[in-house]
């Protein structure tokens, strides 16, 4: 019998690590969907134990042993791209300490279910402290992963969830995007409304239904994977073949609920796609939350708000609720209504960047000591003055909307910008691939694009970098061009 090569072994104690992340990812589902109030704090408790034990297993010298053997004695391209990713967990894992792990994954979770109060109840006073708590506890993640030294504290997070992604980096291509977003926003400002309000409180099962048929054309496979509703649409991925997504709970309007649900359904799809044989590894991993974000966006915005999907659509919607007078261009024109409005989440694609753009400077600000955590609301307000022109009339439609702060997700907001602009130009590149692509999406047959979809982005994980993906995918490095023109001519700008 052969022996097994520092690589097998390595594979082996990955695995087991990775059972642990898909077990915390099961407790974080039922978290969000299903748990009682009451459970908090059993709950927090049992994913800082099962932090405790990953941390151990994680920081452990013989693992960083065997991932220096294994990195010596290899020349399989799959298999560096899997060491590449372990040295740099092993890394990370190795400088953040145990108590702070733990405190962290505690404090998170406690913050989650006060954020979900307060945001009801309007109060920011009561997730005040726990968003005090959180900037400490990130401040010191950051201090103990380090940052470039003419970077910031906000480069020790944001490698995480992209790596190599600096304040630096983001503030290069938001500056330019930013001015011309606001020239764009000026240009197509006085659109008037739609009149949809023919799909506004249709009965919640119905809507789900519609939207599962929606799922289903898309390709999303319920055989592995679920749908359910949450206060926050996500979607998560519990481990091979269990791919779960949410759609908003109370929905007001069909067109809400699909937008958002086409979006998770992109996250759902990509996840379902990424190759099975390295199921758990990096290899077979997401690549980054930018590039996770341009597969919801594609599908959200290039395919969702496209003339064709509604010739399409329309008719499905209109036999499907036994409405009447719906016209596929008065849904091209509600879907693509650009108008400021308070709500990331509900944004249009000319304004939505800036909501991104205004987290990014707070959470730096937060970060470097700049901001005082109470005095979050008013910088906020200030902010949505400043880029939308709008104030927020309570803190639940302000600084209190957004989940990502109070799950401890700091140095995460830009991947949603850089997702659009890598969802554009990736369509840019389908578009030149297939080109009965619009003809296909105009009758309702999503396969050759999720094909596509499959062949280029999902069966490389992480094999190249998303700078290399982005390159090999469409001939060129990453740009904002392909979506501001794509804006431009949607809202006819030249
Ligand atoms: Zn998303």
């Amino acid at each position: 019998m052969s022996k097994a090569t520092a690589y097998d072994s390595l594979v082996e104690r990955q695995h087991d690590i990775a059972l642990i992340g898909s077990t915390q990812a099961v407790l974080g589902w039922d978290q969000e969907t299903q748990m009682p109030a009451g459970a908090i704090a059993t709950r927090s408790a049992q994913l800082g134990q099962l932090t405790r034990i990953a941390h151990s297993m994680q920081t452990d010298p013989a693992l960083g042993e065997l991932i220096e053997r294994a990195a010596s004695d290899t020349t399989n391209p799959d298999h560096s791209c899997n060491i590449t990713y372990w040295q740099r967990d092993w890394e990370r894992a190795t400088r953040l300490p145990e108590d702070l792990a733990v405190a962290l994954t505690e404090a998170s979770s406690v913050a989650m279910a006060a954020w979900q109060q307060a945001r009801e109840s309007d109060s920011f006073e009561d997730f005040a402290p726990h968003l005090e708590t959180l900037v400490t506890l990130k401040r010191r993640e950051a201090e103990a992963m380090g940052w470039p030294a003419d970077g910031e504290a906000w480069d020790g997070l944001s490698d995480a969830f992209d790596p190599g992604m600096t304040a630096a980096s983001v503030s290069a291509v938001f500056a330019p995007l930013r001015s011309a977003l606001v020239e764009l926003r000026a240009a197509v400002a006085d659109q008037p409304p739609v009149d949809t309000t023919c799909l506004n409180e249709l009965p919640d099962a119905r809507q789900n239904r519609a939207v599962q048929a929606l799922m289903s054309r898309m390709g999303f496979d319920f055989d592995s994977g679920v749908m359910a509703t949450s206060t926050h649409p996500f979607c998560t991925n519990l481990g091979h073949g269990d791919v779960r997504m949410t759609m908003r709970k109370d929905e007001e309007s069909l067109l809400t609920a699909l937008g958002s649900s086409m979006h998770e359904c992109g996250h759902a799809l990509y996840e379902q796609g990424l190759p099975a044989d390295f199921a758990g590894q990096p290899r077979g991993a997401y690549n980054g939350l930018s590039v996770h974000e341009s597969q919801s966006r594609l599908w959200e915005n290039h395919v969702g708000r496209s003339q064709a999907f509604w010739q399409w659509y329309t008719d499905e919607i209109s036999c499907e609720f036994g409405l009447s007078g719906l016209d596929a261009e008065s849904l091209y024109r509600a879907v693509n209504r650009t108008e400021a409005g308070l709500i990331r989440v509900e944004a249009d694609q000319a304004t939505y960047d800036l909501h991104i753009m205004v987290r990014f400077e707070l959470e730096r600000a937060l970060l470097n000591g700049d901001l005082a955590p109470q005095d979050l609301p008013d910088a906020w307000n200030a902010q949505y003055r400043d880029y939308l022109g709008i104030t927020p009339d309570s803190n639940a439609t302000g600084c209190l909307q957004d989940i990502h702060w109070s799950m401890g997700a700091m140095g995460y907001f830009p991947t949603y910008t850089l997702g659009n602009l890598y969802a554009a130009q990736f369509f840019d590149a389908a578009k030149r691939a297939l080109p009965s692509l619009d003809a296909d999406i105009g009758s309702g047959n999503f396969t050759p694009l999720l094909d596509w979809l499959r062949r280029e982005i999902h069966s490389h994980g992480r094999l190249y970098d998303p700078g290399a993906l982005c390159e090999r995918v469409t001939g060129a490095p990453l740009s904002a061009e392909p979506m501001l023109a794509h804006l431009r001519r949607l809202h006819d700008v030249t």
